[in-house]
């Protein structure tokens, strides 16, 4: 059994194989304070979570590592800080602005069960560690210092596009215009900024008092305490340019090594109502407002719902989907609660079944993640299990349901998805009652059974009597 993780430094599948036995350093880039968490960054932590809920399943010792920005990250196309920024239009302390979304940040993946990482560190915490990084990257020739601003030379670092596939030659052509007079081409990304007079977060350092560029702080992060090379590097596909093109080169110009990490994961967009979630359109949605109207675990299922790489899509029928399957979950786990139990002992052909279908949700999971195959095997363990309810008229074997809802709630737990409170017979399973009430009156024997099938999969049993149908549940 092995896992393959899809690399995008190779645009392969490839079989994982971690630097060290069996230990697993993996950083993903964190998020920067300066707003409140959002679906975007809902859907690629939750997918992480499930990826290290995983491979600590699969024996692996998992040591996860997140940066949090709170200085360097600048606004599109300008030189403001984002942090800086909102503390200005607020009128706040830096400080204060971090501290505040940090809260809201965590306060809202705890919700959606997100495992904390092992270890979080703030950029301004590690500012001396940049600049060591930087000294050594001027030290050995890949920069260059300008009006007291240190910048990259991407033209000397030879492998600049590798991760996104991207030519130098092409970059450049693309665009003459210098957006910035400072730098010898717009490529060259900052290490070290020089602040203006009103700049409120500065430091010394033996170039200017100024800050650091954001894509250093990950750099300085990462190897402080993976060190020069490490397993998985994750984050949303728009990092991989040029934020994870310029940790690379930084990175590799410091240590000399090739293959700073070893794979590079990349979760894909999220769209809202098929439209890429974009703040500055306003098509965007807090975490905290889709949690008002939404339980945590039907976010979860949603996400899982679809592949890692894939865009994913935010609509009603999308989340309406999610709740039905979690409702069905509700009911099996009810069921199992209310059914006559005996003390016979398992039967073989039951648990031999179970395990095979645990066996196809775990090879897909080792797939390169297969969240949405996986869960098509979680809930064909569910209607089998249902299934088995019925046809033993409601006197189970013990030992058959312990092992069903163990399993059952094993692979949920890759998703935080195990629901809270009681189910309701929704209003879905009543409309299926009622058309097959009519298939019946129309002597549609075939399709009036079709329906009670697909209901005893759900774990509805309907009783035909002559006050008409009656359901009970089991
Ligand atoms: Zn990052």
């Amino acid at each position: 059994m092995s896992i393959k993780i899809f690399n995008t430094l190779t645009r392969k599948k490839e079989i994982f194989k971690p630097l060290k036995n069996n230990k697993v350093n993996i950083f993903v880039c964190g998020v920067t304070e300066y707003d409140y968490v959002h679906l975007g960054h809902a859907r690629t932590y939750s997918f992480y979570d499930t990826m290290i809920r995983f491979m600590k399943y699969m024996d692996y010792k998992v040591t996860y590592l997140q940066n949090i920005t709170d200085v360097g990250h600048l606004v599109n196309n300008s030189n403001e800080d984002k942090v800086e920024k909102k503390a200005k239009e607020e009128k706040k302390t830096p400080k204060k602005i971090v501290k505040y979304y940090l809260k809201n940040h965590l306060e809202n993946f705890d919700k959606i069960k997100l495992l904390r990482p092992d270890i979080m560190e703030k950029a301004t915490n590690n500012i001396n560690e940049i600049i060591e990084q930087i000294k050594i990257i001027l030290k050995n020739n890949y920069g260059y210092i300008s009006n007291g601003s240190v910048y990259f030379d991407v033209s000397k670092f030879k492998k600049y596009g590798k991760l996104s596939n991207k030519v130098i030659e092409e970059l450049k052509s693309g665009t003459r215009i210098k957006e910035n007079l400072e730098k010898d081409d717009p490529h060259d990304f900052a290490l070290w900024i020089k602040a203006k007079k009103n700049h409120l977060q500065k430091w010394k350092s033996p170039w200017s008092i100024g800050y650091p560029g954001w894509h250093i702080e990950d750099t300085a992060i990462a190897m402080k305490h993976f060190g020069k090379q490490y397993d998985i590097h994750g984050g949303a596909i728009e990092l991989s340019f040029p934020h994870h093109e310029a940790e690379i080169a930084q990175a590799e110009t410091i240590t000399g090594k090739n293959n700073y990490v070893k794979y590079w994961v990349h979760t894909g967009i999220l769209t809202i109502e098929n439209e890429k979630m974009s703040k500055s359109t306003g098509n965007f949605i807090k975490l905290s407002d889709c949690l008002k109207e939404n339980k945590p675990e039907v976010l979860r299922l949603w996400i899982a719902s679809t592949h890692y790489r894939k865009p994913l899509n935010y609509n009603k029928k999308e989340i309406y989907d999610a709740k039905k399957k979690i409702e069905k979950l509700k009911n099996l786990f009810e069921n199992i609660k209310s059914v006559k139990k005996t003390n016979k002992k398992e039967n073989k052909k039951f648990k031999n079944e179970i395990n095979k279908i645990k066996n196809k949700f775990i090879k897909s999971m080792e797939n390169d993640f297969n969240t949405p195959l996986a869960l098509t095997y979680l809930f064909e363990m569910i209607s089998f299990t249902n299934k088995h309810i019925i046809e033993s008229k409601g006197n189970c074997s013990k030992n058959e349901l312990n092992i069903a809802e163990e399993n059952i709630k094993k692979l949920c737990d890759f998703f935080q998805i195990i629901p809270k409170g009681k189910s309701k017979i929704n209003n879905e399973i009543k409309k299926m009652i009622n058309l097959r009430e009519k298939f019946r009156k129309e002597k549609n024997w075939k399709k009036a059974d079709e329906i009670r099938n697909k209901l005893n999969l759900e774990g509805i049993i309907l009783e035909d009597t002559k006050n008409g149908v009656k359901w009970k549940k089991y």
